[in-house]
């Protein structure tokens, strides 16, 4: 059932409550780092504010674990927000105390507030009532758009739809067009790429997709298990004993339903985890026992990228090696640069892969980046999302 957005609901001149996904990386100097998060809540506020609302943002940043750290301060989110919307945002000094009480009561309509970071309470993450509640109690109308943190059910998140008319921003909304569309209609064929460190993380998501996909090529630190399942030594390479049987069931299951399931035929390896270790390429049957596999090989991108170059439709989680050593990127950039190229539908899961194709500066050549990894996930396993079910249907 789809949900209300803020275009179904008579919000005019209302106090608005919203949650976004603020929660962006910062350096040392609290400089932000990246405002891909920020910029993603643009459209919403801007049309709240074309509606003449009084806008209440709020936002978690960070792991705070319910105490007010300074460090964790969301005031840099509203120094950068204030930048790019061209007018004041007035910052709370806390959640739902008397600061953040006062200021949203004298707010007026065409303002814009932030509250201090929800996570300074565990009764966020608690989703506790009361707590949920007391935020509600600052506006009218709740608008979530944090697809971030949508499989959450937090009092930000979900519980403060109890008290309040909820409805999704237009970033929710795009993320579960952008990965609905692909997921239940997509153009064929309809390839799909998962890497990533983990199994276990994943065998939720590989099951779903199998049930969907006409390709799936696997990568990464999972391939490894995938290797192990079938009796092949994998040295020290990062592989979950306990998972083996799940691997073999995906196999099987890939048989039974057409779908091409494809692990590396090489793969690059290295004698220690570090950077600048000794490393070399061979086939994915004769890894040494006292090496470790940190990225698909030459081969591997090659056949990868056939298939790719077929699609129509191409969903993409988790890196593809240990993408964060230069010399172990290759698989995973490569295959970035490829999609930049293709005409087909590209949509990147978040997380890391959504890191990699940014720093390759590809970002605007994807068809969609999505703002969540953990949430995006969730949505393509199938399982819903308490952030996304407290909302009004249609
Ligand atoms: P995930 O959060 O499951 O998507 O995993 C992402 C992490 O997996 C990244 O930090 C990658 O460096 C890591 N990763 C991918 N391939 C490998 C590999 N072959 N060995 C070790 N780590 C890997």
């Amino acid at each position: 059932m789809s949900k209300k957005t803020v275009k179904d609901i008579d919000l005019k001149g209302k106090k608005v409550l919203v949650r976004c996904d603020f929660n962006v990386p910062m350096d040392e100097d609290k400089n932000i780092t990246d405002t891909t998060r920020i910029i993603a809540a643009i459209p919403t506020i801007k049309y709240l504010l074309e509606n003449n609302c009084s806008i209440i943002l709020c936002s978690h940043l960070g792991r705070p674990k319910g105490e007010f750290k300074p460090e964790f301060s969301l005031k840099p989110v509203a120094k950068e927000l204030s930048k790019i919307l061209g007018k004041e945002v007035v910052m709370a000094k806390d959640v739902i105390g008397e600061d953040a009480k006062a200021k949203a009561a004298a707010l007026k309509p065409g303002e814009v507030m932030l509250l201090e970071n929800v996570r300074y309470h565990r009764e966020e993450t608690d989703n506790d009532e009361t707590f949920a509640k007391e935020l509600a109690s600052m506006a009218e109308v709740y608008v979530n758009d944090a697809f971030g943190a949508a499989h959450r059910a937090h009092a930000s998140t979900a519980g403060v739809a109890k008290f309040l008319p909820a409805v999704s921003g237009f970033l929710i909304e795009k993320e579960l067009q952008c990965l609905g569309e692909a997921v239940n209609n997509p153009e064929r064929p309809f390839v799909a790429i998962l890497g990533g460190a983990k199994v276990s993380d994943k065998i939720g998501v590989i099951d779903s997709l199998l049930e969907k996909v006409d390709t799936l090529l696997i990568g990464g630190g999972m391939a490894y298990t995938f290797f192990k399942a079938q009796g092949y030594e994998v040295g020290n390479s990062i592989c979950e004993l306990d998972k083996l049987d799940l691997a073999k069931e995906a196999m099987e299951k890939a048989k039974a339903k057409g779908v091409k399931l494809i692990l590396p035929v090489d793969t690059k390896v290295g004698k220690e985890y570090k950077p600048d270790t000794e490393s070399k390429t061979v086939p994915w049957t004769e890894i040494p026992a006292d090496w470790e596999g940190f990225d698909i090989g030459e081969e591997t991108i090659k056949m990868f990228s056939e298939e790719i170059k077929k699609a129509k439709t191409v969903i993409w989680n988790g890196p593809l090696g240990l993408f964060e050593f230069p010399q172990f990127s290759v698989g995973t950039n490569s295959i970035a640069r490829l999609l930049a190229t293709i005409d087909a539908k590209t949509i990147i899961g978040g997380g890391d892969s959504a890191s990699a194709v940014k720093n390759a500066g590809l970002a605007d050549k994807m068809t969609h980046i999505s703002t969540g990894g953990g949430a995006s996930l969730e949505f393509l396993e199938g399982k819903k999302l308490p952030g996304i079910e407290c909302l009004l249907d249609k």
